[in-house]
């Protein structure tokens, strides 16, 4: 039997091609930033060996040197993770890590989610979105794909496409389309879970796409909160979407068609911590909806893969996991980054994020691959009609 931790890159990518996976858990700790040094500049937070993370607990004396802190370790929380980035690991160490093996599933027909969870200011959109000089995941990921896809060219004909929305207060929205309506999310028989009226936008190349992700970063519902003044109240999620076919086949070639998702939560602090009042008050309530979902379908997951039975997941409890209904414990290859701050203030969150990523590494998935046809797709709906028309001549 293999042991909780897979030793290496390949244990993952082979485990990974053989249909049932763990997902992938990771654990982020960001430097202290400037002004919590200025306050406390001893963190709380140390990465030993890229796999464990030592929580140290703020209630020690911690104005005694570091070394001699960090000899009295009798109160200190462990966790071991597959990976666990410490604040020295820049974007590339991260994107290595835990997105780019997943490419090539994408393009094999597989779906892949990677999420970042974690309190607000923990380090989830510097991790998926970065910044100017430093792009997170999303945007390398799309610079491997079109790469990839250059090179692959010859032979096969390719379609990738994008798509960016967000749920705030357990509204669907979309990012790509300035009107920004209301969006339902809806399971379609033969396509799964979809976003009716979502714009799924040719992607044609990295400068388009990065423009595509400005502009709708731009309508990203991100208000002020008293837990951090650049916090982002919404879920964001980026799906690409790769399909492709053989350049010689005909009609009926068989597509393959993969899609990754990358997605931004919203900040898992609780409510109470930001003094909300109001709508954000309702807000943070729905925020909680959609991760206590999270936890709930998580939980449900775990139980799932210990028993190996049938569970019920309750994924009809928020919008978020109805949206992931595939991409989280189903058909897909699942990467969950959990971002924790260092800074002796956050200890709260940052114990809860460790808590919520420990329990996350039971959970199994299993892959398929998904090849389509046009007469697969056509047959599915010709029997759904007679099943509906069946169904009315009875009444
Ligand atoms: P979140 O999206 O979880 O609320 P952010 O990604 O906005 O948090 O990060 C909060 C602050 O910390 C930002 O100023 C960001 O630039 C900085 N930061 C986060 N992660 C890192 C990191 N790994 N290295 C350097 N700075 C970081
Ligand atoms: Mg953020």
């Amino acid at each position: 039997k293999k042991s909780e931790i897979l030793e290496t890159e390949d244990d993952h990518i082979s485990q990974m091609q053989q249909g049932a996976s763990k997902i992938l858990v990771a654990v982020r700790a960001r430097p202290l930033t400037k002004k919590e040094s200025a306050i406390n500049d001893k963190p709380l937070v140390h990465v030993l060996e890229d796999k464990v993370v030592i929580l140290l607990d703020p209630s020690e004396d911690l104005s005694v040197p570091e070394e001699i802190f960090r000899q009295n370790r009798s109160r200190e929380k462990q966790y071991a993770f597959d990976y666990s980035f410490s604040k020295d690991c820049n974007q590339d160490m991260v994107y290595e890590k835990t997105t780019k093996f997943l490419i090539e599933g994408v393009l094999n027909g597989f779906n892949a989610t990677v999420f970042a969870y974690g309190a607000t200011g923990a380090g989830k959109t510097y991790t998926m979105i970065g910044e100017f000089d430093s792009p997170g995941l999303m945007l390398k990921t799309f610079l491997e794909v079109f790469s990839r896809i250059e090179a692959l060219s010859g032979q096969r004909d390719y379609i990738v496409k994008l798509s960016y929305l967000e749920i705030y207060n357990e509204i669907v929205r979309d990012l790509l389309n300035p009107s920004m309506e209301t969006l339902e999310i809806r399971e379609d028989p033969a396509k799964g879970v979809i976003v009716a009226g979502l714009n799924e936008i040719l992607a044609t190349s990295p400068e388009h796409v990065i423009s595509s992700i400005r502009n709708g970063n731009r309508r990203r519902t991100s208000e002020y909160t008293e837990a951090n003044e650049t916090s982002s109240r919404s879920h964001a999620v980026l799906q690409i979407v790769v399909e492709h076919k053989d350049k010689a086949s005909g009609v009926n070639a068989e597509i393959l068609v993969g899609k990754l998702s990358l997605i931004d939560l919203a900040g898992s602090e609780r409510a109470s911590n930001t003094k909300n009042r109001g709508i954000r008050l309702i807000e943070g309530a729905n925020i909680n909806r959609s991760l206590l979902a999270l936890g709930n379908c998580i939980n449900a997951l775990c139980e799932a893969s210990e028993k190996g039975g049938k569970v019920y997941i309750p994924y009809r409890d928020s919008k978020l996991t109805r949206l992931l209904k595939d991409s989280l414990g189903g058909n897909c290859r699942t990467v969950m980054i959990a971002c924790i701050s260092p800074f002796v203030g956050a200890f709260e969150d940052t114990h809860n994020t460790l808590t919520y990523a420990n329990r996350a590494k039971n959970i199994k998935t299993t892959v398929h691959r998904n090849v389509v046809n046009v007469q697969f797709h056509i047959a599915k709906y010709t029997s759904i009609i007679n099943q509906l028309r069946n169904e009315v001549s009875e009444l």
